[in-house]
């Protein structure tokens, strides 16, 4: 048994509400969770549905009238009364059309550019789904931009019969179930409000409003075949993994006419074998030996486009972070680059020869006394 309903409540209107404010709270309340706006919600169907529901006896004065007087337990469950399981998604749809007028809602729920077809309770045509494709990309590739050629599998209006679905030669006619309108319209009793009208999609033509009597063999009617296609994406520098590069109309081709649905290509970065990535700027650890920190000396170091000479000046310690400024990532927003952080880590051999031994040995005497005492980490 499902819970009693409050129409009032639902529709969250007092009880002695005019018919215009029913129908206002009503209009926000649908509008909020039509399913075209919640596509695969199913909280957003129920909300939809029971705001629906409520209008139905609501916005009816003689509906209004037997639901005031015997209240919610006479409108309960079962075979006479207004269920749940009574009311489904096709009469809600139906009542919200009637409510608001096809075009109308039609253009307000997407907003605006009303699709040919949409008229006259003709199926509307319907957009292609977005594809989202992952494209991997090296540092290198990110550091400076990027044209990547990648293959996307996406459904296709079939090129032997134009989207059509008829054999060439033939066409679609029109359904004579439903005279093309692709809706069944009967006539419901719902008890004690009395017959009300229910429209349901056409079995024969599937709501299409029309029916193939000869099918293109290549898209078994569909219209839509699977087609592979390569598409070049231009990466702009500075990129980051979640970041998306939306292609309209790369998606999948729509039905009836409709526009196709977009590419949506998501960036994924590798990583890199060297560096580490913070934000613009790359790091990179770089062991030196003893009397290169010391002396000083020039290195060679990778960087994101080939090998450079870094100048190592005398007395750099361990730990510290020299700056080549430029060889990082291009700014996505702004200008320039990043930099190259190099982390200067002094190597210490770990099995010394003789030779190296007596020659520390020697160095430890004449630095003894010049090591400093701990400090505070700063
Ligand atoms: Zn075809
Ligand atoms: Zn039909």
């Amino acid at each position: 048994m499902p819970p009693s309903h409050d129409y009032y409540d639902e529709l969250g209107v007092k009880k002695d509400a005019s018919e215009d404010e029913i129908k206002k709270a009503y209009r926000a309340l649908a509008f909020k969770y039509h399913p075209d706006k919640n596509p695969g919600d199913s909280e957003a169907e129920e909300k939809f549905k029971a705001a629906t529901e409520a209008f139905e006896v609501l916005s009816d004065a003689e509906k209004r009238g037997r639901y005031d007087q015997f209240g919610a337990a006479g409108v309960g469950a079962g075979p006479q009364g207004f269920g749940p399981t009574d009311f489904d998604m096709n009469d809600a749809l139906r009542t919200f059309m009637n409510a608001f007028g096809g075009d109308r809602a039609f253009d307000e729920l997407f907003g605006g550019g009303r699709m040919r077809g949409a008229r006259g309770g003709r199926p509307a045509p319907r957009k292609g789904a977005d594809i989202r494709v992952r494209l991997k990309l090296t540092l290198e590739e990110i550091a400076e931009g990027v044209k990547k050629k990648i293959k996307v599998s996406r459904l296709v209006r079939c090129g032997e019969c134009g989207g059509s679905g008829a054999k060439p030669g033939t066409s679609a006619k029109t359904c004579a179930d439903c005279r093309g309108t692709g809706q069944i319209v009967s006539q419901q009793s719902m008890g004690i409000f009395g017959a009300f009208q229910s429209v349901a999609p056409c079995p024969k033509c599937a709501g299409s409003g029309e029916v193939i009597e000869e099918r293109c063999a290549k898209c078994n009617g569909r219209g839509l075949t699977r087609g592979s296609e390569t598409v070049e994406v231009n990466v702009p520098p500075g990129v980051t993994s979640g970041n998306y590069i939306p292609i309209e109309g790369g998606g999948n081709a729509g039905l009836r006419g409709g526009p196709n649905g977009h590419l949506i290509v998501v960036i994924d970065e590798l990583p890199h074998k060297l560096f580490e990535r913070h934000a613009d700027d790359i790091l990179l650890e770089l062991p030196v030996s003893i009397d290169v920190a010391t002396l000083g000396g020039q290195v060679e170091i990778p960087t994101l486009n080939g090998k450079a000479r870094l100048k190592i000046p005398a007395g750099t310690p361990s730990g510290k972070i020299l700056r080549m400024r430029g060889k990082g990532i291009l700014r996505l927003r702004g200008r320039g680059a990043g930099d190259e952080l190099v982390h200067v880590v002094v190597w210490v051999p770990r099995r010394p020869t003789s030779e190296e031994k007596d020659l520390l040995k020697k160095f430890g005497k004449l630095t003894s006394g010049k090591v400093p005492g701990p400090t505070k980490p700063s």
